[in-house]
């Protein structure tokens, strides 16, 4: 067997073998089934005369209202924390402590880390190292493996490197098993293997002024020093779990969605689960398959649109077999479409290039306000969001249910989600909502869930309580000059970047797809993708100019800082809910997600052609702006 770590004679450099073996075979499954009846994959018409007119308006205020500060989430710590084992692969592969220095150290082996390598080794960077929580690839694809996961981007535009793997998924929408051996065969193919550190989580991130080297410091023993450092630790990598009385004192089995225990049988078992985001929508089907009884206790229902799942067929087989260039050019369209659910309902006829337009263009016989546009689009939502619940009604037969499982507020402020097996599974007689709105789950016990006076008892309690958004905690490990950490800096200026990427103070740091990081569309590993080239372009810049170290102007940094604020309260209507995408409607204007859209290319491309917003070093010279 190879060692851990052996020197390659060649290049001189340290190669890796610290993938770990998958756990047990039990750990397995499918995504999304087709289904036949036509009559799930259709929403119902419209409802005739629908306007989000004032009652409307003070339906979904009520909604809102009702649940603000209800959402009480935590860490997984104390004696939580064994919610965060790694239940997927076999113990730690043993290494030596590592205290020597590479080039670049990439956080995370998900999809960013595969991009990453694939683009920095196709520029010629060679000496750059992995660190990984998990003892495999795959990132999010990884660690969630309930029963039912799939992408929600159609996934001939959400796989990268289509035809350089030379791959045709098996469906539109994938399953996340799929998806994990995608990524397995890309690190196989690529090579990434050799160069990542699994089973090894990052736990301090310090730059060294002296020695313009970033120390890092794993809970492996390891203290590296890199030049660079790259955080692709994801957006939803943390998992979290709602605060509630009691939770400790359960006797039955339980565990978080993502970190799956396939050593739990169960058949035949009453389950509960609690939350009802995109995760549970997904899982709860499956579940209904096998369980004895399942409890589904819902705060806040979600979305639920049609998801019209299909498998890949032979005639887009041969078609992209004999187009060179087909994923990519799907991909580039698939990122010019601007709205949600037009992207998520994903037009093969559009993405396919048969047709130019995505929908319908708007003919306004005017140049429309801001104000009027946000108006317009708030109107359509609305009316997607009336489908929606119309075809609640159309489905769910019980009508206490039904009410129940209907969400007021606009179209896309809570993530979308999309099934057409989840709103039928509450018309069989073992699959029970509980409705716990406005406030949520607060009671457990050593049996199980108790609301309102009633005791729901479990054999298995499964927390669907979803992941931090954006903020991970994964900031406060990150300290740069002056000896602040990011999270202080974002404290106490608030969140401040440059392009989401770069944040000043913090040198020769480079953040992929963090807050204010956007130049995606609503497919993420598109983001990754612009963010994977212009790390790349940056380094490449560098080596040019023979500058080592690269920081931020703080004034352009603060002008990004206000456009992201300006560009968030600008479209601030459109996501007038309780979310985990608005901190559960805490967060400051502007500090998470970016809703510019393009605009972050109008920010990147001037920024890249004049090099103004950048300060390089070269260990000695200070040398600023553009190259003579
Ligand atoms: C269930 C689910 C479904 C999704 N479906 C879609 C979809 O359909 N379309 C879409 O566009 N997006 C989807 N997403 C978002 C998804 O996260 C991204 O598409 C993409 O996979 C992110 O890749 P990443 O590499 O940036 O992050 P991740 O996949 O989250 O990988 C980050 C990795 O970093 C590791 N890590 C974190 N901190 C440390 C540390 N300190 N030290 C070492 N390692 C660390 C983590 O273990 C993780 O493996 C989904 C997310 C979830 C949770």
């Amino acid at each position: 067997m190879n060692a851990a770590v052996r020197i390659d004679p060649e290049t001189g450099l340290k190669v890796f073998n610290t993938r770990a073996a998958k756990a047990s075979e039990k750990i397995g499954g499918k995504g999304y089934s087709v289904l036949n009846d036509q009559k799930l994959k259709e929403l119902p018409e419209m409802p005739a005369g629908s306007t989000f007119n004032a009652e409307e308006q003070a339906k979904y205020r009520a909604f809102k209202e009702a649940r603000r500060g209800a959402a009480d989430y935590m860490g997984m710590e104390g004696e939580f924390k064994k919610y965060l084992d790694d239940v997927y692969s076999e113990p730690p592969i043993p290494r030596e402590a590592l205290t020597d220095e590479c080039e670049i150290l990439v956080v995370g082996g998900g999809f960013g880390g595969l991009l990453l390598w694939h683009r920095l080794s196709e520029a010629g960077f060679t000496d750059v190292r992995f660190c990984e929580k998990g003892g495999d690839v795959g990132g999010t694809w990884y660690w969630n493996r309930y029963p039912g996961i799939a992408c929600d981007v159609e996934s001939y535009s959400y796989l990268p490197l289509l035809e350089e793997m030379g791959y045709v998924p098996s469906m539109k929408f994938a399953s996340g098993f799929e998806i994990l051996e995608y990524c397995q065969s890309m690190a196989q193919k690529f090579g990434f293997y050799d160069h990542c550190l699994f089973h090894t989580t990052v736990e301090a991130t310090t730059w060294d002024e002296p020695s313009g080297r970033w120390i890092v410091k794993t809970d492996r023993g390891d203290k590296m020093r890199a030049r660079f450092v790259i955080l692709a630790n994801g957006i939803l990598t943390t998992p979290k779990l709602a605060r509630i009385a009691g939770m400790e004192k359960f006797q039955g089995e339980s565990f978080h969605t993502s970190r799956w225990n396939y050593n739990i049988d169960l058949r035949g078992k009453t389950v509960g689960i609690i939350g009802t985001g995109a995760t549970a929508v997904q899982a709860v089907p499956e579940l209904a398959k096998i369980v004895g009884q399942i409890f589904v206790f819902q705060r806040t229902p979600s979305s639920v649109d049609v998801r019209d799942q299909r498998a890949t067929t032979d005639e887009e087989r041969t078609t992209w077999a004999n187009e060179p260039g087909w994923a990519r050019a799907r991909r580039a369209r698939f990122s010019m479409i601007s709205a949600g659910r037009t992207a998520i309902q994903a037009n093969d006829d559009y993405l396919a290039g048969k047709i130019q337009e995505s929908r319908k263009p708007h003919n306004y016989d005017r140049t429309l306000t801001p104000e009027e546009l946000i108006q317009k689009q708030l109107d359509s939502n609305f009316r997607i969001m009336e489908q929606i619940r119309a075809r609640v009604d159309a489905i769910v037969k019980d009508p206490k249910t039904a009410a129940a499982l209907k969400p007021y507020y606009p179209y896309g402020c809570k993530r979308p989600t999309f099934h057409d097996e989840y709103l039928p599974a509450f018309n069989l007689p073992h699959v029970h909502l509980v409705d716990t709105a406005p406030r949520g789950v607060a009671e457990i016990n050593e049996r199980g869930v108790v609301h309102e006076g009633v005791e729901y008892p479990l054999d298995v309690l499964i927390y669907a309580t979803g992941f931090q958004w954006m903020g991970t905690s994964t900031f406060n490990m990150v300290t740069g000059r002056g000896g602040r950490t990011l999270k202080e800096k974002w404290e106490t200026e608030g969140t401040k970047t440059f392009l989401g990427l770069h944040s000043h103070g913090f040198p020769n740091l480079f953040i992929v797809t963090g807050p204010q990081g956007g130049g995606g569309s609503f497919n993420f590993t598109d983001a990754i993708d612009a963010h994977s080239d212009y790390v790349v372009w940056m380094l490449q810049t560098m080596r040019e100019r023979g500058a080592r170290i690269v920081d931020v102007r703080k004034e352009l940094e603060d002008a990004y800082a206000e456009h992201c604020r300006d560009v968030d309260l600008a479209t601030a209507p459109l996501r007038d809910c309780i979310s985990y995408y608005n901190g559960e409607g805490n967060a400051a204007p502007g500090s998470l997600a970016y809703y510019g859209g393009g605009k972050w290319h109008k920010h990147r491309i001037p920024a890249q052609s004049t090099l103004e917003p950048y300060v390089f070093e070269d260990g000695e010279l200070t040398v600023s702006g553009p190259a003579e």
